[in-house]
């Protein structure tokens, strides 16, 4: 009996691109555009699913190419890489990868927060340059007690709330909606969550609504003894503003996970001290990445064999 056609978009991982091959037909997009109209011309009526992952796109030409196409399985909670209405008003099925990684996220906010408070990057830098027998590193700031805002109080957010609780942070949150059942100060908008806190933690997620939340407005809320990080998507903070506001001494500090066009990161923010950068590595563990490959390969099993998926997109339904 023949196998399922799957298309691999690159990049994906060689685990998940070795797990797709052993169980499925599978094919990979080519990255090249020329390349890439002639192999969906031999080949886009075959393909029946689509395997991603965040950092590649599947856009709205690329799904219009593929007639046969039932069920993207996109490995990542966030799916802003998809053209999701596209894919809906098609009848196409989406997956992502829910709260497999919230740990994992949220320990990289905590790592972020306390590198930039405590200044962990630059510290260490000093002890290597032989600069601690010439004096005391200087003081720097405490974490565990300060006011932190999260602005996407969801299944990440939270993760990280009770790890601040620990911590003995006052916790506030923004979101469209406020939590039932959670004792957290609301703030109604970004600005007003971002006047209250020392601390501002993104972890919304990505795409047009969120497009540029948090803008100069919001960063001046936050001030020069502010400090913002963002493990969400570059694309919720005006990467521009970011910049001009830590070069112009308008905010205190960041730690960025993400950024505006990855893997590009501004060249201002390389040289700066009160800035610690990480290349988009928040769910970047083996435990997490494996329990986040296993849940990709599942919803798409799970597709092929009765057409339900374990995890759909919220546009889905439930
Ligand atoms: P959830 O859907 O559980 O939570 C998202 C939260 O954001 C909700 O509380 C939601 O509340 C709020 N929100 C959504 N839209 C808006 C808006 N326009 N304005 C204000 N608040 C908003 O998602 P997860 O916690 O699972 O994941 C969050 C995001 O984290 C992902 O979408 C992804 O982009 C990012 N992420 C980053 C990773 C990394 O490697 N750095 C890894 C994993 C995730 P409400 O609906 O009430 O507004």
């Amino acid at each position: 009996m023949s196998r399922p056609t799957v298309l691999r978009v690159p990049p994906l991982s060689p685990q998940l691109h070795a797990a797709v091959g052993d169980r499925y037909d599978a094919l990979d997009l080519p990255t090249d555009a020329d390349a890439r109209a002639a192999f969906l011309a031999e080949h886009g009526g075959d393909v029946v699913a689509i395997v991603s992952t965040n950092g590649g796109r599947v856009p709205g030409d690329l799904i219009a190419a593929l007639p046969r196409l039932g069920v993207i399985a996109n490995q990542g909670v966030g799916y802003d890489n998809i053209d999701v209405p596209a894919a809906l008003e098609r009848g196409i099925a989406v997956s992502n990868t829910p709260e497999v990684l919230d740990d994992a996220v949220a320990d990289t906010a905590l790592a972020l927060l306390l590198a930039v408070r405590r200044r962990v990057v630059v510290a260490d830098l000093f002890v290597r340059a032989g600069e601690w027998s010439k004096g005391e590193f200087p003081l720097t700031d405490q974490v565990s007690g300060s006011r932190v805002g999260i602005l996407g109080l969801g299944r990440i957010g939270q993760t990280i709330a009770r790890r601040l609780q620990v911590f003995g942070c006052t916790i506030s949150y923004h979101n469209r909606h406020r939590v039932p059942g959670v004792s957290h100060t609301y703030a109604a908008s970004p600005a007003e969550l971002a006047r209250s806190v020392d601390n501002l933690i993104a972890v919304v997620p990505g795409g047009a609504a969120t497009q540029a939340i948090i803008d100069r407005e919001v960063l001046d809320a936050l001030g020069p003894d502010g400090v913002l990080i963002n493990v969400a998507r570059g694309s919720v903070v005006d990467q521009d503003a970011l910049v001009a506001a830590l070069v112009e001494g308008r905010l205190g500090g960041a730690g960025l996970d993400v950024f505006a066009e990855e893997p590009q990161v501004p060249a201002e923010l390389t040289t700066m001290d009160n800035v610690v950068l990480l290349p988009h590595v928040g769910s970047a563990t083996h435990e997490t990445r494996a329990a986040m490959r296993r849940l990709t390969l599942d919803n798409l099993a799970s597709w092929l064999t009765d057409g339900t998926l374990l995890t759909p997109i919220p546009e889905m339904g439930r």
